[in-house]
């Protein structure tokens, strides 16, 4: 299968006043073409630090270490793999909603409040698809029925900025506050690809919607919004971070809804980090389950579910409450660890009931146990 993107040992750190947080410990997970892949964990445990590390947007004092991120890009038929630690700033800017996009818990947090829903969505266009806009805008002002005053120099504009969108003239109209509205056009082709995409995913009404503000939609609204605006470019990944946890269960169940659908049509594949099991097992092909910035198990879905293999996915998969359960809730004895001195061997040894001598001393690896599945134990290795 083909891959989209893979981490290898992916390490992050935390350089805080008590000492250094080793959030992430040689982290290595793929994710293929047309799947949709989980990564699963109790708050804390390095899920999130993980994407943010993917996408080098972990703020200080957090650092990357080390570790390689491969983005995979299909050039004339190979598969190349580009190091997205090694590249320019400029690079990930391009790549950010273009290849990769990425949505998170609070829509609120990711939407301007004083910009109308639509203009949001459109500059997503505007900043990856101008080239292609222009050329919109340039077929219009040739068609018959436009009444643009100076057409004609408008025309040359679009023209030239199709040929090089990066000459002096462009920059220099750009700072002009009068003539910077030679790309009105543009604008108002990205707004009309802007409510098509928000039609696109079934929100009624995308015209009235697109003129609204943040503040005027509800929560799942404006979920969808931000989806929209991940979208807008076709990315061939989406991570979805925690991205339905504050909505609640009906809507939740719609935007997962559309994710799977939208995957079918327009994404390749999705990233999908939650806490919550039963989120998994109704949207994800693969999951990853982590523990205490380590990854313990990969695992196909059903697999995992049918045979989780690593005492800590067994332990997490018994606290989740059955529907006839009696008695007391099952609960994983014992804390999450400090990681500035995370335990030594295996992260999970202080609350394992397996616990044998070599797991507080060497780190267990993560080996093939079966068919797509993976696990971090001692007890599946030569002891
Ligand atoms: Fe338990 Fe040892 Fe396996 Fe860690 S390596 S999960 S401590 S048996």
């Amino acid at each position: 299968m083909k891959k989209i993107i893979e981490t290898e040992n992916l390490r992050t750190n935390f350089y805080t006043y008590e000492g250094v947080v080793k959030a992430l410990n040689d982290v290595c997970i793929t994710v293929n073409h047309g799947e949709t892949f989980g990564l699963v964990g109790e708050s804390g445990c390095g899920k999130s630090v993980t994407v943010r590390s993917m996408m080098r947007i972990i703020q200080s004092p957090g650092k990357v270490e080390s570790g390689k991120v491969l983005l995979f890009l299909d050039e004339n038929g190979e598969q190349e793999a580009v190091d997205l630690l090694q590249q320019s700033e400029s690079y990930m800017q391009s790549c950010c909603g273009d290849q990769i996009s990425m949505i998170f818990q609070e829509p609120n947090a990711a939407l301007n409040p004083i910009m109308s829903i639509g203009e949001q969505v459109a500059e997503s266009f505007l900043f990856h698809r101008k080239k292609s806009l222009s050329e919109a805008s340039l077929e219009r002002l040739n068609a018959q029925d436009c009444k643009v005053p100076f057409k004609g120099i408008f025309k040359n504009l679009y023209k030239k900025y199709h040929e090089d969108e990066n000459a002096f003239v462009f920059k220099l109209l750009s700072h002009i506050p009068l003539l910077n509205r030679w790309d009105f056009l543009i604008r108002q082709e990205a707004f009309k690809r802007a409510v098509e995409i928000i039609s696109k995913l079934g929100i009624p009404h995308a015209e009235d919607i697109a003129v609204q503000f943040p503040h005027n939609l509800s929560g799942g609204m404006k979920q969808r919004i931000v989806i929209a605006i991940a979208l807008a470019c076709s990315p061939m990944l989406l991570i979805a971070d925690e991205a339905t946890s504050n909505l609640d269960v009906t809507i939740q169940a719609q935007i997962l809804e559309l994710l799977k659908d939208l995957k079918k049509k327009h994404i390749s594949s999705i990233l999908l980090i939650t806490h919550d099991l039963g989120v998994v097992a109704e949207t994800c092909d693969r999951v990853g389950v982590m523990y205490a910035g380590s990854l313990c198990e990969v695992a196909e879905s059903r697999e995992l579910f049918g045979n989780p293999s690593h005492p800590y996915t067994k332990a997490l998969l018994e606290s989740v409450p059955k529907f006839h359960q009696e008695g007391a809730l099952k609960t994983i004895e014992g804390n999450v660890p400090n990681l500035v001195t995370p335990p030594a061997g295996c992260r999970f040894h202080p609350r394992c009931k397996h616990r044998m001598d070599i797991c507080d001393k060497e780190v267990p690896n993560l080996l093939e146990i079966g068919k797509n599945h993976s696990v971090a134990c001692h007890l599946f290795g030569d002891k």
